[in-house]
């Protein structure tokens, strides 16, 4: 079987991984011209880190991350506000919650794929879904054709916009924007094996340790609509360390990432061409979900794979099985955080409660 992923982030090169190892023939098209290090950190969850031992990378997982045995809240003026104990979960889940460097994970995942597997430089522009066979056109002039083609690019897919036109976009209700940097550990003086959160009903900000010597810091606010604004929020919170933080983080080095998700349970199959990824359920990170979903959907493929060599129905199979639970993660997701308008509980609490108890079964 030739399978060919348009887009090589954390859902291609792990889908890939999988269907490698069934012995398939496996391209990976990434427009980048290199791996992308963009991004600072990502909280991963035990659904993810069962799915990716599922992909077999546990060594290689557990080498890069950082495992997390609370979350731990604080008002702004640092004194506690909330502890959740999350050290027994790796015995409980499968796997534990954990602290990973983006670009750590996506350099692991592309090693163990192979880097020069990966074609990158290659932007889907078309496909063309015929019967049995899918064309994919690149904008460098170049074509490929597979047996399947897996749309891996992201919010803004093309392969999506090439099955389904244009979906609707629907703005965060709680905040427009999130910020994260990677800073080190040592400049913040926070649990290392612990979510720290400074939280307030109009904004808040958390700290995340990701491995060698290094933690990022993630955050939003009600209503701001520049960096500058978000800082500003922050600047009477003396009593913590995010002022500081703020101060001393590289400004070029903050991300800022607008929220967008999709509210609409749309088709993933069209023939022999599917979405994985945030192409398939882009959802807000209120529940810290996105990329959690997406090795779930790698593994998923992978397991509908092994089961029949009729790509139809491998296709069918991981539709069926994925779509519903990542739309009910998608409306999960929806709430907002803690303290905000919807009175949510902590990410923690949330996780076993609308995450691990209704959706574990399905992995
Ligand atoms: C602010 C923020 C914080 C988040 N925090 C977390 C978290 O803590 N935990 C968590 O689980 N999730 C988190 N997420 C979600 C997570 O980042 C995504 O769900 C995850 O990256 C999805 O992986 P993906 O491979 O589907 O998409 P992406 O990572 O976006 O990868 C898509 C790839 O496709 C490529 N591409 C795009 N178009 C084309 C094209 N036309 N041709 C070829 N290649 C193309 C892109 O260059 C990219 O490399 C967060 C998201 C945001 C916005």
């Amino acid at each position: 079987m030739r399978v060919g992923f348009c887009g090589g982030g954390l859902g291609g090169i792990s889908a890939a991984i999988g269907l490698a190892d069934l012995g398939f023939d496996v391209d990976v098209f990434e427009r980048s011209p290199l791996l992308r290090a963009t991004g600072a950190g990502l909280n991963l969850w035990p659904n993810a880190g069962r799915a990716i031992y599922g992909l077999g990378l546990r060594g290689r997982y557990d080498a890069i991350s950082v495992k997390l045995n609370r979350y731990l809240g604080f008002n702004p003026d640092g004194t506690p506000l909330f502890e959740k104990d999350t050290s027994d979960w790796a015995l409980r889940y499968g796997a534990p919650s954990v602290g990973v460097h983006r670009f750590a994970l996506s350099s692991m995942l592309a090693e163990t794929f192979g880097m020069d597997r990966i074609k990158f430089g290659y932007e889907v522009v078309s496909i063309e879904n015929n019967a049995d066979k899918v064309v994919c056109h690149f904008s460098n002039g170049e074509s490929y054709e597979g047996d399947v083609i897996i749309g891996a690019d992201g919010i803004y897919s093309t392969v999506r916009e090439q099955l389904i036109g244009a979906v609707p976009f629907r703005q965060n209700d709680h905040h427009a924007y999130r910020y994260r940097a990677v800073i080190n550990l040592s400049d913040v003086d926070v649990d290392p094996a612990a979510q720290t959160t400074f939280c307030s009903p109009g904004g808040w900000m958390a700290v995340i340790p990701v491995g060698n010597g290094k933690a990022y810091w993630f955050g939003s606010v009600f209503g701001v609509k520049n960096l500058d604004e978000f800082i500003q929020f922050f600047s009477s919170w003396t009593r913590t360390h995010i002022p500081r933080t703020l101060s001393i983080t590289p400004r070029d080095t903050i991300v800022e990432s607008p929220l967008y998700d999709v509210d609409i349970p749309y088709k993933w199959t069209h023939g022999r061409v599917t979405l994985i990824g945030d192409a398939a359920h882009p959802m807000m990170p209120d529940l810290a979900q996105g990329a959690s979903q997406t090795f779930i959907d790698a593994l998923a493929l992978r397991e509908a794979f092994a089961k029949t060599n009729n790509a139809d129905e491998a296709l069918h199979a991981y539709e069926s099985q994925r779509r519903p639970v990542a739309y009910h993660v998608v409306k999960c997701s929806q709430k907002g955080g803690f303290l905000g308008k919807n009175k949510v509980d902590p990410v923690a609490v949330r996780y076993e409660r609308e995450v691990e108890a209704s959706t574990a079964a399905s992995l």
